[in-house]
């Protein structure tokens, strides 16, 4: 199995993977380097998997579905382009030999689904769309922040191995503002510096190590003592307030909404 991240539009990545001369790509908002990539390898596109309805997710659905005849999977509660086979929670799937797995992610969309490949041959796979991403996390536009934590906390029990491929290469100013948060986390330091050396070169900083992403993402990290006491501060909340999981990981997004 072969994972490929495909840069689209200025900071998307459409992921594919392929084994035997099949593939799958997450979320093509582009049809056109998807089609390139495919004919570039000599692959045959097998299926579509979608996560949520933004048009940078599902811009190239319908030209790659025709151009392939390739089945599209999809969130069931969210507007995709049909033919669909619903993606459901408690109903994985059989694709190019792997099991598909599907979480429920809302938050960032009402209906946004993540899946998870458990048993690749080297580490576990996440596509994640827009709800995490390395460092930061994805803008709430239709849930609430309570749904959001609670799709993150999902994501967050996954295995520490697993390779987490997130739809943007957003982790630079993600970094910035996880630094303004925890200023003296030194595994942040350490992976900001890394981070800035593989962008130097132009090259991907995902997938991010989930392990990794729960020692340097505050959005991952809001209810340690640090993260807590740092957007308490920010954010002017009361004793009281600052102990509301959901009231802290809100100010935590609002504080980053607003951070430039
Ligand atoms: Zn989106
Ligand atoms: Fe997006």
């Amino acid at each position: 199995m072969k994972l490929v991240a495909i840069p689209a539009f200025s900071d998307n990545y459409l992921w594919l993977w392929h084994q035997d001369g099949q593939a799958v790509v997450v979320d093509p908002g582009d049809a056109k380097p998807v089609r390139e990539v495919l004919s570039r390898e000599g692959l045959s596109l097998a299926a579509i998997l979608v996560t949520h309805h933004h048009a940078d997710h599902i811009g190239g659905v319908v030209e790659l579905r025709e151009a392939t005849g390739a089945q599209v999977y999809g969130p069931a509660r969210e507007n995709i382009p049909e033919p669909l086979i619903p993606a459901l929670p408690g109903a994985p799937f059989q694709l190019l030999g792997q099991t598909v797995k599907v979480i429920d992610v809302p938050g960032h969309t009402s209906g946004h689904i993540a899946y998870f490949l458990p048993d690749t041959p080297q580490a576990p796979v996440l596509f994640c769309g827009d709800t995490l991403f390395s460092g930061g996390c994805g803008r709430i536009f239709e849930g609430t922040p309570a749904q959001m934590l609670s799709s993150l906390d999902a994501l967050a029990a996954l295995p520490t191995n697993t390779r987490v491929c997130c739809a943007h290469e957003y982790t630079l100013s993600n970094l910035k503002f996880a630094l303004a948060v925890e200023p003296n986390n030194l595994d942040l330091q350490n992976y900001t510096a890394h981070c800035k050396s593989l962008r130097a070169q132009d090259l991907p900083t995902l997938p991010a190590n989930l392990g990794n992403e729960l020692k340097i993402n505050p959005f991952l990290r809001s209810r340690l003592a640090t993260v807590r006491q740092s957007v308490a501060q920010h954010a002017g909340l009361s004793a009281q307030t600052q102990n509301n999981d959901t009231t802290l990981f809100a100010a935590l997004r609002e504080w980053k909404n607003n951070f430039r």
